[in-house]
């Protein structure tokens, strides 16, 4: 697949800003090139706008090339900045899973994009086939997201790959509560796809959120897309250096993913007790969507609490839900102490 040939004409032909930082890279021990105040180091530099050092380190872990790994401020960032690389305002449109994350289709409302939704199936999952037909020749990127928010559940894998196989566009799968999955994350894939792009997230498993960091694993071609449209410092120094520091302490995430995965199970099986939960479904993820008599009631009946909960209720397919973030033992006992007082 010729990924130019997808890339709006005014993005293909850009001649992106380039910034001193582009121009020189490598070691000097006089500094003039940038405008920059000599005094108050490190903060007076500006950071490097490639994130190399950050990519070496996640390259190590999630064993993608550092290539293939762009990085924005959250994922909020390569889901705009996809949009603004691949779709024409008013003319292209997109199609995404329904119910799915919020982002896709405020970013298509943003950028002017048409956002046709395919409603997932009984079991919260979906087809490509169905994708597929709601496509046509101005469709330029589709959005999944596995496990997905807000369901919980991970999509079914064979209907994963049929669709990156046969869309003759972007496919974009969202795997930012991969890490609390028992299924494999398709980012050692993306090689042999040259239109996937997953991206991931520090905000969950790696506990992170505040410093707003996303990563998008894709081919070489997309990923310079999106680094020729990207604010060209658009990684902080704080967040690059908090970043360093968080890779190198992997293994604390692997034992937060532990624990919260175990207290997972354990909060399912105390809301399975109580008499006001309605279904408990399936969840891959660091939450649980569960439905309840009157969704807006317990909300609120919580909120009185001092517990905050996400109401799902006008959300498709998920009236009478809420969506519970699994916390601390001592978090959760609170809530499931109170819901017995509802
Ligand atoms: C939380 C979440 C993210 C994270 O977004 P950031 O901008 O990286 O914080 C991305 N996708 C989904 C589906 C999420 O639920």
């Amino acid at each position: 697949m010729d990924i130019k040939n997808l890339l709006r004409k005014n993005i293909a032909n850009l001649q992106p800003y380039s910034c001193a930082r582009d121009e020189f890279k490598g070691e000097a021990s006089v500094y003039l090139d940038a405008n920059e105040n000599p005094y108050n180091a490190p903060y007076n530099r500006y950071p490097d706008p490639l994130q190399w050092k950050v990519k070496e380190a996640i390259s190590e872990i999630k064993h993608v090339p550092t290539v293939n790994i762009f990085l924005g401020n959250g994922s909020d960032e390569p889901i705009d900045l996809l949009y603004r690389a691949f779709c024409e305002p008013r003319i292209d449109n997109v199609v995404a899973i329904e119910p799915t994350y919020g982002m896709y289709k405020v970013c298509a409302n943003i950028n002017d994009i048409e956002y046709r939704k395919v409603l997932l199936n009984n079991n919260f999952d979906f087809s490509a086939e169905e994708m597929l037909q709601v496509a046509d020749d101005n469709t330029k990127l589709m959005w999944l997201c596995s496990p997905n928010n807000p369901t919980g559940n991970s999509m079914n894998q064979h209907e994963i790959l049929k669709l990156v196989q046969n869309f003759k566009g972007i496919v974009v799968l969202d795997e930012a509560y991969i890490d609390f999955s028992s299924q494999p994350s398709f980012a050692k894939r993306i090689h042999e796809f040259d239109n996937l792009v997953i991206l991931q997230t520090f905000s969950k498993a790696w506990g992170s959120a505040a410093i707003r960091l996303g990563m998008a694993f894709a081919s070489v071609e997309i990923v310079q897309a999106l680094n020729k449209i990207k604010y060209p410092y658009n990684i902080n120094i704080l967040t690059q250096k908090q970043a360093l520091k968080a890779l190198q302490e992997k293994e604390q995430v692997s034992n937060w993913v532990k624990i919260l995965t175990s207290e997972r199970s354990w909060l399912i099986e105390e809301l399975k007790k109580l008499d006001l939960i309605c279904h408990i479904y399936p969840t891959d993820a660091n939450f649980v969507l569960v439905k309840v008599d009157d969704a807006n009631s317990v909300y609120q009946y919580l909120v009185n609490k001092s517990i905050v909960v996400r109401n799902r209720n006008t959300v498709s397919l998920c009236l009478g839900c809420i969506r519970i973030t699994v916390g601390t033992r001592e978090e959760n006992e609170v809530l499931i102490e109170n819901l017995k007082g509802y």
